[in-house]
Order: structure tokens, then C-alpha cells, then sequence
């Protein structure tokens, strides 16, 4: 076999990017479960403590979870990818990257709920503060939230529970006049649907726990560093230009050129924190992203038809879906999503918080759980569920009112979605 070629389509890259057996080697990216690897001298050994370029231990690096980041990377269009135990792995390890304690990072405030509470709690208590800001303001009043510490701006493609689309070009555009890179969580449209740094990202993110895996069966995320950043011209990352006492005198992006990023990820981040998935996690993941195009597609379809029947309700009071004409990021989404908006849906019903239980307890098909992007429906109360922590205040900032439900429209029939909606609809 041949190597999946770089310029192939992305349907392609699913099934062969990242692994390319060779002659009596196992067709489907094999399960390596083995926490260790032989050398045949210390001093072999020695050397990988110096510079990491082999297999050589669980915690940071295993064969199949590489094969599973070379997909990623390719899928992305980035340099290199490393894999995490989970979504919120990974954005804690991409902003420690980049931060210490002293330093700012810019964020959007519609993000995740799970990731609002990781910067403004657990990252400030380790002495980074994130600016939040209005993804919507203006150039001029984006440009004055960045301090002489910022090192980061930080944003959601379609934001999960508010989907507002995130203008990458613009955030790129401020990111860079300031120096620092930009980190987009693209969780919700996955490859398929949007490449953050085709349109200027420095980093991408996701949780593969979501559509990625699509099957509800491993949690897990991802970091892919675009390559692009540069760090020496920056002038405000010397850990990335300076020797890395801790690799005795490693410097990052004179030995590693555009993987500095997320080579120093793995060799720092991941050394200390060991926060690395189970090669059988990234089979499952594998397995989910050799279909993603077909499913991505198919929620596409069945969401937009969703929020139609919503559209015409009377029990509900608004829908939110940009894919839907006369959303507010119906044109963003036309421009970064141009093939759909995922087959995430939140709404609101008349009638509040009770009416939008009431509703959810009514369900028959799609199920109560707190996931999202799985191949079932399912739903979620934002309120009362993922955004529990935050504040009325934080909620408003993020885009959520109490009555909203956040519905993720799987791959059953669509015919047979919309009757439990309806139904369920009736009973409120
Ligand atoms: C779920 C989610 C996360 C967190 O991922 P986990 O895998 O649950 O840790 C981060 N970002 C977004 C957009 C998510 O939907």
C-alpha cells in the first residue's frame, strides 16, 4: 500500500490517512497494548530521554493513538496532532502551552460550559486569567482586551450549547497583530464541516467524545497544531525559543521547526500530567472517524429539517439553528459551514424551565443524557445540566436562557424524530 496522498479528499483521509500498512501487516490499525517498549541498550534508552523520537512509554506516546493523530493532523490540515484523555484535557493542556502563572489568554464567552468553568476556576486558581469577551464586539474593542501578558485568544467554532459561529478570520486576524495564536474548539463541526486553519487558526481542538467517536463509546480529545505559528518572530514564547533545562537544552522550535507546538505539548504537558488515552480509546475513535463524512452529512439533513418543524410550532418560542435563513449567523454559518450546521439544535419552549421538563420527560425515542453529537437523539436542559455552575450572568454570556433545551438530532429516520418531537411537544 501506499500512503494516503496529502492532497487527497477528505472522505479519503478518513479511511487512510495515518496508517499505511506495509507488506503482511494487519489491514485495520492494530490495538498495541503494551504500556513499554524494548531496546537492546541503556544507552539507546538514555538518548529517548534526551529527545522522545522513538515509542517508549504509555503515558506519552503508543503506536495506535499515533496512527489515530496523523489522521487527525491530516483530516485538519495541521503539522501534527496529540491525543488526550478527554475534550477538557485538551483545552487545559493548549492553553498551558502557551501560559503560565502571570499570563492572560483572550476567550470568547460563548463556549462550552465544561470549558468556561476551567478558565475562570481552575485556571485562575493556577494564576491565568482569561479576559472574557463579546465574540460579536467590534474589531476596535476586541483589539483593547489584550494586555502586554496576553498569550492566547480562544474561541468555539459553533459553540456548544448556544451554536453562534465563531468568526475565525477576524479572531485570527487580532490574535496575530498581538503576537499570539489562536485556538479554536471544533468539537461541534469537526473537519467535516469546517478547517479552522484553512481561514487562520493556529490550534485546534476538539472533544472526540462528541461527533468524532459518534458512537458513545470513549471519551477522549484532541490538539493539532497548524504548524504556521511563529513563535521566534513573536518574541513572546521564549519556552518555545529558549533550552528546555527539563530536556537537557531541547529547544523547540530550532529542533522541531512547525511541530514545536505540539511536540513541546507532548514532551512537557504530557509528561507531567500523563493525561494520554488508551490505545483501545483511539481504536474506538478510529473506527468512529472512518464514517464521519457520511454521518455529518446525514445530521445535517435530519437537523435542518428538525428546526423547521420547530420553526412552525406554536409551543416553542425560538429556535436556534444556523443553518436555518433569518438566524443571526445564518451568513457565518454560509461561510464557514457551507455544508451544514451539525445536527445540534437548542430551542426554546413557551413556558420556561417547566415546560421545557415537561417536554424533555415526554420524550419517547430520543434520550435523556448528558451527551451531545452521539448517533441517537438525545437531549439536554442546559440550565439545569452542563451549565449548572455558571451564573445567570455567565449563562446570559453564553447564550442560554432557562427554558432552552439543547437537542442533538441523530441517524434514526428522520420521519420517526420528528413524531417523538411532536408528541412530546403536544404533551407541554
Ligand atoms: C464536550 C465538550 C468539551 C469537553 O470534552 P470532554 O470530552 O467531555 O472532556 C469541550 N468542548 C466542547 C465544545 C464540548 O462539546
Amino acid at each position: 500500500m501506499k500512503e494516503c496522498k496529502a492532497d487527497a479528499k477528505i472522505e479519503t483521509k478518513c479511511l487512510h490517512a495515518g496508517y499505511t500498512p506495509k507488506n503482511g501487516e494487519p489491514r485495520v490499525v492494530p490495538i498495541v497494548q503494551s504500556t513499554t517498549y524494548c531496546f537492546d541498550s541503556t544507552e539507546h534508552i538514555a538518548q529517548l530521554f534526551d529527545m522522545p523520537t522513538e515509542f517508549m512509554y504509555s503515558r506519552f506516546a503508543n503506536p495506535t493513538c499515533d496512527a489515530v493523530e496523523k489522521k487527525i493532523a491530516a483530516l485538519e490540515g495541521g503539522a501534527g496532532a496529540m491525543l488526550t484523555s478527554s475534550g477538557q484535557a485538551a483545552s487545559l493542556l493548549s492553553i498551558l502551552n502557551l501560559c503560565s502563572a502571570g499570563d492572560s489568554f483572550i476567550s470568547a464567552s460563548t463556549i462550552y460550559g465544561g470549558t468556561v468553568n476551567l478558565f475562570s476556576v481552575t485556571l485562575k486558581k493556577l494564576g491565568i486569567e482569561c479576559i472574557w469577551v463579546d465574540a460579536d464586539a467590534s474589531e476596535e474593542e476586541l483589539a483593547n482586551a489584550f494586555k502586554p501578558n496576553t498569550k492566547a485568544v480562544f474561541g468555539e467554532t459553533l459553540a456548544n450549547p448556544a451554536l453562534t459561529v465563531f468568526n475565525i478570520e477576524k479572531f485570527a486576524r487580532l490574535a496575530h497583530q498581538n503576537g499570539v495564536p489562536l485556538i479554536v474548539d471544533n468539537t461541534f463541526a469537526t473537519p467535516i464541516l469546517c478547517r479552522p486553519i484553512e481561514f487562520g487558526a493556529d490550534v485546534v481542538i476538539h472533544s472526540t467524545t462528541k461527533y468524532m467517536d459518534g458512537h458513545a463509546v470513549q471519551g477522549g480529545g484532541v490538539i493539532v497544531d497548524a504548524g504556521k505559528f511563529d513563535w521566534a518572530a513573536s518574541g513572546k514564547f521564549p519556552e518555545f525559543t529558549e533550552p528546555d533545562e527539563s530536556y537537557h537544552g531541547v529547544v523547540y522550535t530550532r529542533d522541531f521547526g512547525p511541530m514545536a507546538y505540539i511536540i513541546k505539548a507532548r514532551m512537557q504537558l504530557m509528561r507531567d500530567f500523563g493525561c494520554y488515552p488508551a490505545a483501545h480509546s483511539a481504536f474506538l475513535l478510529n473506527l468512529g472517524l472512518e464514517t464521519l463524512p457520511v454521518r455529518m452529512k446525514q445530521y445535517c439533513e435530519n437537523a435542518l429539517k428538525v428546526a423547521q418543524m420547530l420553526e412552525k410550532s406554536d409551543k416553542v418560542a425560538s429556535v436556534n439553528y444556523p443553518a436555518l435563513p433569518g438566524n443571526p449567523y445564518h451568513e457565518a454559518a454560509k461561510k464557514y459551514l457551507p455544508d451544514g450546521t451539525s445536527g445540534v439544535i437548542s430551542f426554546s419552549i413557551k413556558g420556561g424551565r417547566e415546560a421545557a421538563v415537561r417536554f424533555m420527560d415526554s420524550l419517547e425515542l430520543a434520550s435523556n443524557v448528558v451527551h451531545v453529537a452521539d448517533i441517537r437523539t438525545c437531549v439536554l436542559h442546559p440550565a439545569s445540566a452542563t451549565h449548572r455552575q455558571l451564573t445567570d450572568e455567565q449563562l446570559a454570556a453564553a447564550g442560554i436562557d432557562a427554558g432552552m433545551i439543547r437537542l442533538s438530532v441523530g441517524l434514526e429516520n428522520v420521519d420517526d424524530i420528528m413524531a417523538d418531537v411532536t408528541q412530546a411537544l403536544e404533551k407541554v
